[in-house]
């Protein structure tokens, strides 16, 4: 189940957006900006950098990075935005938004294991994609072939990076205040990776508890390719590790703010389901589905009210029934430029992640069991017309979710409608993806010393002793932790990096959202 992939997708429309907004116009930058910056090209809306034109990590984290004359990273502020058009705004805070936006595209690459992406630059200039070795980026070395474990070390070495450096407070200022949707959909894509850090998603979530909040609202009443496929990425990242790191208090939150429920209000609206929106929403659905076929896979779901497990269950259900068994779940058409994607499965991963809910709900819920067994006719129906499918036969399958979806197709039959009556089930013959779904979405980040002059490496995630201070920077003795105190990271700098002094309101967007 390559399910986790699809977290990322939605990215490559945000580029097709802004290449429309972009309408390009080129001139020299003649205001009078405090920077020492000299030459930038003007795009109607924004401003691109010769010097960040890149995919050297180092340069763009330092772009992320530029300190203020308090010597701390510069940060996104309200006044900034008064009335003030993007042209308006400080060269570095410019200057960190093209660096955001190309780091995130550095990452997405990364991610799906390819070795070319476009700059902000590229895209405003309809370029084609470049090989990132060959412009700066050098965590890859210069093989001729990588495994996909070279390219996730190279993503989490470089999502270490940005957090050590304290680029996280930066991308929260961007989000809160954003000038643009585009920055706050690169905010979020960055936020997904760089989340993959599950030492560092704790923290966000215990410091920053309205950051939750806010991807919830923007689930429940954003616009779906802005807002809602990018933070139900993040919520759906989130929920990984929650659930991973059995953190209870935010679980509860998420409960709490009916996450869920929202989730499946949004998959039933009805102007979501319209022709022009398609991929939008079924890039939703399908990261929304797993997000919540994850808390239903998990035990805690046993104790949700049972109205919730009756929607969860009536929405899968009902996404069963409704399954065309004449064509088998196919990959919707995608946009030239996505051709690269279309091997990926996107609506027979919805199905597997309903299978897997209903296969969870006949497990831990009550009645379900018995209202498939007794009442549901046509899901006997469907599923005996399911297995046997010849164009679904999971054997030769191009589609890695067929195997996994016949076996819960299988196991549902056998046990509902071929064994008799009793309390136990046998779950042996289950796929391990379908029962426990979570394992294999876990990704383990190791991390360097945050000692510049030791930079060993965690043999194993979240070994080592982080500063107490800040919980970010990590060190692999305590002779590095002192060192480190006393030659760079001093408390204002901890200060910084521990995220306490940023604001604790939700953002505005967000609250108009929620207030709408
Ligand atoms: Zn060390
Ligand atoms: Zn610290």
């Amino acid at each position: 189940m390559l399910l986790v992939c699809i977290c990322v997708f939605y990215r490559y429309i945000i580029y097709l957006h802004i290449v429309q907004v972009g309408g390009m116009v080129l001139r020299n930058d003649t205001s009078s900006r405090k920077s020492h910056v000299s030459v930038c090209v003007k795009f109607n809306e924004w401003s691109s950098f010769p010097q960040l034109d890149t995919f050297d990590s180092q340069r763009l984290i330092a772009a992320l990075t530029a300190k203020n004359e308090l010597g701390q990273p510069y940060l996104w502020t309200s006044d900034m935005k008064s009335g003030s058009e993007p042209q308006e705004m400080p060269a570095v805070a410019l200057q960190q938004a093209e660096a955001i936006f190309n780091l995130s595209q550095l990452m997405f690459a990364l991610y799906h294991g390819s070795i070319s992406a476009c700059t902000f630059r590229d895209l405003q200039l309809s370029q084609p994609p470049r090989d990132i070795r060959k412009h700066g980026f050098i965590k890859l070395g210069n093989n001729s072939q990588y495994s996909g474990t070279t390219f996730r070390q190279a993503l989490h070495v470089l999502c270490w990076e940005i957090a050590e450096n304290g680029g996280l407070p930066v991308i929260f200022s961007m989000m809160r205040h954003p000038k643009l949707p585009i920055i706050r959909q690169k905010c979020l894509d960055a936020l997904t990776n760089v989340l993959c850090v599950d030492a560092i998603e704790k923290i966000i979530l215990t410091r920053q508890p309205w950051f939750l909040r806010m991807l919830v609202a923007m689930v429940a009443s954003g616009d779906l390719q802005c807002d809602m496929v990018p933070a139900v990425s993040v919520l759906d990242r989130l929920v990984v590790v929650v659930l991973a790191e059995r953190m209870q208090d935010v679980y509860k939150q998420l409960i709490r703010l009916k996450f869920i429920q929202v989730c499946l209000a949004r998959l039933q609206c009805p102007s979501l389901s319209r022709p022009s929106l398609h991929l939008h929403f079924i890039k939703f659905q399908t990261i929304a589905m797993q997000a919540v076929a994850l808390l239903c896979a998990e035990q805690q779901s046993s104790t949700w009210p049972e109205e919730v497990q009756d929607s969860v269950f009536q929405y899968c259900f009902h996404s069963v029934l409704l399954w065309d068994t004449d064509k088998p779940p196919s990959d919707p058409v995608w946009h030239q430029s996505e051709s690269f994607y279309r091997s990926m499965s996107f609506s027979s991963s919805t199905l597997l992640f309903s299978f897997v809910v209903l296969v969870h709900s006949v497990l831990k819920w009550p009645k379900k069991r018995e209202f498939l067994k007794r009442e549901a006719l046509a899901f006997k129906y469907q599923l005996s017309k399911i297995l046997t499918l010849h164009s679904y036969d999971a054997a030769s399958s191009c589609d890695s979710n067929t195997p996994v979806i016949m076996n819960a197709v299988e196991w549902l039959w056998l046990t509902l409608y071929n064994s008799d009556d009793c309390d136990t089930f046998d779950t042996t013959k289950l796929c391990p993806s379908i029962l426990d779904p979570l394992p294999e979405l876990c990704e383990k980040v190791l991390r360097y010393c945050s000692n510049e002059g030791c930079r060993r490496r965690e043999n194993v995630a979240n070994q080592w002793i982080i500063c107490p201070g800040c919980s970010i920077t990590c060190y692999c003795s305590e002779q590095c932790l002192k060192f480190h105190g006393v030659n760079g990271h001093d408390p204002r700098r901890c200060s910084f990096l521990s995220m306490s002094d940023l604001e604790q309101q939700p953002l505005e967007a967000a609250e108009s959202n929620q207030s709408a």
